[in-house]
């Protein structure tokens, strides 16, 4: 063997090589580019293609390509291959073209894969081996024994250095027929512009599969050659070229046009170099190949958006664009871009484009059109395609049963989607599906110790559902019943799965319920936000349609998707009966107290009248009594007389107010008059026990206030009466203050503070009830009612307060009382100090001229008086303002002092005459008087206030009149009008007619 036939055989047989290596390329790129539940498949046609190819190729393959051809068109010698000669050469050039046959055919696999059955494919690897491949090969590549061409095609001067067409285009359009037959894959194209892209499953093994095609492309570009001449570098560095500039291409669109860059895009766009390159690699300078390249990238963008967008064809690895369309390209570039001087001789670069552009045509109906009719022949014995279930599992576990680690991960999820919570995904430390298999079975874990605290809950809430008493109902927004517990089954007489589904109206008639009514409409008014979180009564009605009243309260729950009402129903019958019972009995015993209040009303006001009688008939007995025992024992009667008077109006006023007989006055009053007057009364009690009587305030005082007069006089009387009568040593104070209320208008309030024995804590509690005192004791020591506090209680609420005490044995008691007071708005506002009212009340002095002071102080009085209390407290009065005072019983006994006196020369300066008097009464007294000449002034004193009893008094020779109880002031300043001039008495002025 010649020195140039050994290195020749050692660079062909290592292209052989190279280009082997790229089944290498196209296994990692077609399985890494498609998805990983198909990459085993798709590895797996890419294997058994070669095996297939070698076959046919050795047995008909290249006898149909190489052998003798007839009339251009076929080859007929050279089946079965074999080489006799010596030094093996064309096993060299066999074994070169052998691989570039599986190149073919390996071309297909990428672009029907993930959807194509895979013995319909290994029939389809056989047509393209078989006859699409070395027929159209024949015609470009064939020659005879001289090296010249012998197929028609090379005859017409068609140039494909390494089988841009040949090779890459035979392949691919086949792929497209096949494509065509097949369809999409299942979801690629949904509707008409929507395109689904699927994510590939190892794109770094895409790349390295990429690479290694490119490798091997040095080898099937430069073993072209079939020698290791000068051409072979340039060559390679043509190939290298091309396939950066298409790959630079592809780059620079998906920089400009997308927002990330699709690798697979790259990658294709460098192919497409690379496919186009390979018609004219040993013809052309380097930057035609860049050009060739780079528009080789063009071509390939613009042929897979048409087919992506326009015809909706669905070629997996793009190899349709980079195969078929790039070699197109790569053909026509030869026209344009190769030297001259390998053109058929005189043929123009236009011609030669012509007869490249008729190759490519014929490659394209030959390859397409072939490999059409024979797949769609092969499907009517068989299905080309995948089932549909099949596809959506994959072909891997499809066509081969093989699982990778990432489907058994899914088994493992899909097996638990379906209920089986035991198999747990395989776990591996040191593969990426085994890690998330690992945290998969965590976070199951996870969640099967919520879902078993889930179960403990349901099992919890059944157990109450099930045994609370009250019917619990869940309703949706349409208001259908969707929960219905125990409870509510006997409730209501109905099964649990009678009532669910069935409307609410079922239970609750619609009649008698607004809130379903309502949101059957399915809108949420306020009438149903307002029963919603509150209770409302209904009418609830039973499956024999018997109706019960229910108490009903609605909540509304929030639901991760709608919104749900629970209703917690109770019946309510008994509850009823019960009110109903109560209210009667309420009823009854109002008017049972009423009537007892009327009883009293009436039986005081029938007991007042003989009282009446029986005291005025005392008095007259009086009058006419002369021994003192009688008078003594008629006396009793008076006063014991009296006492059941004051006890009978106490109840009569109490039995008033309870049956609210009590019409209460609204004046506006002065406040200080008010106090000065009650005070003035109050004082002489406190002076008689020798107690201090404070007034004080806490300022400002309204000047007038709205009230009933008559009324707060009379609590403030009873309270001030108490303080006294229970308080021995020590001082009374009444204090008076304002209160400002924001709600409404002001109120006064009094405290009536006494330091007296005080009222012991068990007492305290039962002081407002009728009838009732601290102790038994104490009715005795101080006598009273108990009416007293009880009045005033009641009292006070109506004039709009309250009252309140505060007290212990021994330390004094302090009640306090508030008032409303009206509106204040303009009434001004007072500061007062004790001394104002206290002078108006107490002072003797205020008001009357010292020379008068000292006139009344030098007097001699005589108080003819048949009342010891009043005998008492007057003379108490007088006495105090350096008085010098007698006292008489009767007025028969009062005319015989002042007459004594008269004669004696030491007459009285002024005479008070009570005038209803036992033996004689005041008129008859005063009038026997004036007859005798008397002129001395008399001052009549009489209970009666009325005009006819002044007039009266005035008649029978009175020079003035006081009322009883007497008011200490009034009756001082009585006095001092009535004042004779400075000097002694002149004796005989007294007796205006001493003479006649
Ligand atoms: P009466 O004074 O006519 O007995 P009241 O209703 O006014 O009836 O008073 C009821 C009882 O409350 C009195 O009997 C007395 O025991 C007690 N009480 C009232 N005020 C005072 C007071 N200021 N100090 C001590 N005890 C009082």
């Amino acid at each position: 063997m010649s020195h140039e036939l050994t290195t020749n055989t050692i660079w062909v047989l290592t292209c052989t090589s190279l280009v082997f290596l790229m089944q290498a390329g196209f296994c990692c790129l077609e399985s890494g580019l498609s998805r990983s539940k198909n990459s085993i498949n798709v590895a797996t046609k890419n294997i058994v293609d070669f095996f297939i190819g070698v076959f046919i190729f050795w047995l008909f393959g290249f006898g149909l390509m190489f052998g003798q051809s007839y009339g251009g068109w076929i080859g007929t010698t050279q089946f079965a291959f074999e080489d006799s000669s010596n030094a093996h050469w064309p096993t060299v050039v066999f074994l070169f073209q052998l691989v570039f046959c599986s190149t073919a055919m390996t071309i297909s696999s990428g672009a029907v894969a993930e959807r194509m059955r895979f013995r319909a494919y290994l029939l389809l690897a056989v047509g393209i081996g078989a006859f699409a491949y070395p027929l159209f090969g024949h015609w470009a590549w064939a020659h005879d024994s001289a090296r010249n061409p012998a197929g028609w095609l090379g005859k017409l001067g068609f140039l494909d250095f390494a089988g841009s067409s040949v090779v890459h285009s035979v392949g691919a359009w086949a792929a497209l027929a096949a494509v065509l037959i097949l369809g999409p894959r299942t979801g690629r194209f949904t509707g008409d512009s929507n395109e689904q892209r699927f994510s590939s499953s190892n794109l770094p093994m895409a790349a390295l599969g990429f690479l290694i095609l490119w490798f091997g492309w040095f080898g099937f570009n430069g073993g072209s050659t079939l020698a290791l001449n000068g051409q072979v570098p340039s060559i390679i560095l043509n190939t290298i070229l091309a396939g950066i500039s298409g790959g630079i291409c592809a780059l620079l669109w998906e920089l400009i046009a997308s927002k990330q860059i699709s690798v697979e895009k790259v990658f294709n766009g460098s192919l497409a170099g690379l496919v186009a390159i390979t018609a004219s690699c040993n013809a052309v300078n380097y930057p035609s190949a860049i050009c060739i390249g780079f528009i080789a990238g063009v071509v390939m963008l613009a042929s897979l958006s048409l087919l992506e967008n326009r015809f909706k064809i669905d070629d997996v690895v793009g190899a349709i664009p980079v195969h078929g369309f790039a070699g197109v390209w790569g053909t026509l570039a030869v026209a344009l871009f190769a030297d001259t001087s390998l053109f058929q001789t005189g043929v123009s670069r236009t011609t030669q484009l012509g007869i490249q552009a008729l190759g490519a045509g014929v490659c394209f109906v030959w390859s397409f059109g072939s490999i059409w009719l024979f797949m769609m022949l092969v499907k009517c014995f068989m299905p080309l395609r995948v089932t549909a279930s099949d596809e959506k599992i994959g072909l891997n576990v499809a066509e081969h049963g093989a699982s990778t680690e990432l489907h058994s991960l899914l088994e493992t999820m899909i097996a638990h989607e379906k209920g089986d919570n035991q198999s747990r995904a395989d776990v591996d430390n040191f593969t990426e599906a085994g890690i998330v298999g690992y945290q998969y079975n965590r976070v199951l874990d996870a969640q099967e110790i919520l879902l078993s605290d889930v179960k403990d809950r349901e099992v919890r809430y059944r157990s109450i559902m099930d045994n609370v008493m009250d019917a619990i109902i869940t309703i949706n927004l349409e208001g259908k019943i969707e929960e219905f517990n125990r409870g509510a089954e006997y409730l209501f007489g109905y099964y649990n799965h009678e009532a669910i589904g069935k409307s609410i109206d079922l239970l609750i008639p619609p009649l008698h319920q607004k809130i379903q009514h309502e949101y059957s409409s399915g809108e949420l008014n306020p009438q149903l936000v307002r029963a919603i979180g509150s209770r409302q009564e209904i009418v609830a009605q039973r499956n024999d349609g018997s109706t019960f009243p229910a108490e009903l309260a609605v909540s509304s729950v929030l639901l991760a998707d709608r919104e749900i009402f629970t209703g917690i129903i109770q019946d309510i019958s008994e509850r009823k009966d019960y009110e109903r019972s109560l209210n009667e009995a309420r009823k009854r015993a109002e008017a049972a107290s009423e009537a007892k209040s009327e009883f009293l009303a009436n039986m005081s006001h029938e007991i007042r009248t003989p009282m009446t009688a029986i005291l005025g008939f005392t008095d007259i007995l009086l009058r006419n009594l002369n021994n003192q025992e009688d008078i003594e024992s008629a006396n009793i009667v008076k006063r014991n007389g009296e006492y059941l008077i004051g006890v009978i109006n106490d109840i009569l006023d109490l039995s008033k107010i309870e049956a609210r007989k009590v019409e209460l006055e609204q004046v506006r009053v002065n406040t200080i008059e008010v106090i000065r007057d009650i005070v003035a009364l109050m004082q002489i009690k406190a002076d008689l026990k020798g107690l201090e009587l404070v007034v004080s305030f806490e300022n400002p005082i309204p000047e007038t206030i709205v009230t009933d007069p008559t009324r707060l006089r009379q609590i403030l009387i009873n309270l001030l009466g108490n303080a006294i009568k229970f308080t021995e040593t020590g001082y009374v104070e009444l204090r008076t203050r304002t209160i400002n209320r924001e709600d409404s208008f002001a109120q006064l309030q009094f405290d009536v503070i006494d330091t007296g024995i005080g009222i012991s804590k068990e007492a305290l509690a039962q002081i407002y009830q009728p009838f009732t005192q601290a102790d038994n004791s104490t009715t005795r020591k101080y006598g009273g009612t108990g009416l007293g506090l009880a009045i005033s209680k009641r009292l006070v609420e109506m004039l709009g307060g309250q009252i309140q005490v505060t007290s212990s044995t021994g330390s004094g008691s302090t009640f306090t009382i508030s008032v409303n007071t009206g509106s204040l708005k303009e009434v001004p506002l007072l500061h007062l100090d004790q001394g104002s009212i206290k002078s108006a009340v107490t002072g003797s002095s205020q008001g009357i001229s010292e020379s008068v002071c000292k006139t009344i102080a030098a007097s001699r009085v005589l108080v003819v008086e048949d009342g010891l209390d009043n005998q008492r407290l007057i003379s108490f009065l007088l006495k105090k303002e350096g008085m010098q005072v007698d006292l008489a019983d009767n007025g028969q006994l009062g005319y015989e002092k002042i007459m004594a006196a008269l004669q004696s020369g030491e007459p009285y300066n002024f005479v008070l005459m009570d005038m209803q008097m036992p033996v004689m009464d005041g008129y008859t007294a005063t009038s026997k008087l004036r007859e005798e000449g008397y002129t001395g002034p008399i001052i009549a004193l009489t209970a009666h206030a009325m005009k006819n009893d002044m007039d009266k008094c005035l008649k029978a020779g009175c020079d003035a009149y006081a009322t009883k109880p007497v008011d200490k002031r009034k009756l001082l300043e009585t006095i001092a009008r009535l004042a004779p001039p400075a000097g002694p008495t002149d004796l005989t002025s007294l007796v205006a007619n001493s003479d006649s």
